[in-house]
């Protein structure tokens, strides 16, 4: 079984420091079901004094990006060995605004991917297509072409033995988040998102291990509401959100508790 997973991804909002704790205080007073795993994406310069101010374990704090270099002349950049430092346990790689405006490769994804779990933390990987994509029928082929960047450096990372493989992949929650969903107000149907999702743990099925494919979680993002994500998050292979603007309004509670 694959614990129900809603990360909030902030993006570079709030504006200020006490608006990222107001957020905050909004979560700590919720009624969140215990069974969802919550995470938060806050933008670096908040991230210490935001996981301060958390008091719900379950509660956890993720940085939206890192580097794939530990330490050195990366003028700019934080490493995931400074966010394992600093107690930051996840990190939201490859999203779609990384890939576009700030040209991120899928190969530049997975080396960030591959050091961040060698670094010992958790990734949020987030894949996905374009409208062009969908409508030209590629969905499915390009999710797995940002997917099979990441499997290539993991087996080169690691000796390929099936235990070891396991528990790096227990470590990555893969975002599928179509780039028309993304602030958009267009949500995927439930049928799209469920069947991207299938698709995403065939390949990991072909690709990597069938244990790996059905335990992964692989949740769903791109105008995520407190509307929508009860469908959503009753299909079978959707174990959960990514929720973008709706992270920032009360409604996330909502998101949270979405599976009854
Ligand atoms: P929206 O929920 O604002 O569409 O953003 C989704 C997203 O990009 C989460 O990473």
């Amino acid at each position: 079984t694959r614990q129900f997973f809603v990360g909030g991804n902030w993006k570079l909002n709030p504006t200020s420091l006490s608006k990222a704790k107001e957020l905050v205080e909004v979560l700590n007073k919720a009624d969140l079901d215990p069974n969802t795993e919550v995470v938060i994406g806050v933008p670096s310069l908040y991230l210490i004094p935001v996981s301060e101010a958390v008091t719900k374990k379950q509660i956890l704090i993720s940085a939206e990006n890192s580097y794939y270099k530990e330490s050195g002349a990366y003028t700019g950049e934080i490493s995931a060995s400074q966010l394992k430092d600093a107690g930051i346990p996840y990190v939201i790689l490859g999203h779609s605004e990384r890939r576009t405006i700030f040209h991120e490769t899928s190969e530049v994804v997975a080396l960030k991917t591959r050091a961040a779990l060698d670094a010992g933390l958790k990734v949020i990987l987030c894949i996905g297509e374009t409208l062009t994509q969908r409508e030209g029928g590629e969905t499915a082929k390009v999710c797995e072409e940002q997917l099979a960047a990441v499997v290539k450096q993991i087996k080169e990372s690691h000796i390929f033995v099936e235990p070891i493989l396991t528990i790096h992949y227990s470590n990555i929650v893969i975002a599928y988040e179509p780039v028309w969903a993304i602030g958009t107000g267009k949500v995927a149907t439930t049928a799209q998102a469920q069947e991207t999702h299938v698709d995403v743990r065939a390949y990991l099925a072909k690709a990597v291990s069938t244990t790996v494919a059905s335990e992964v979680r692989v949740i769903y993002g791109g105008s995520v509401n407190a509307a929508n994500s009860g469908d959503l998050g009753a299909q079978q292979d959707i174990d959960g959100f990514l929720v973008g603007g709706a992270s920032l309004k009360p409604e996330f509670v909502d998101i949270i508790n979405a599976r009854k």
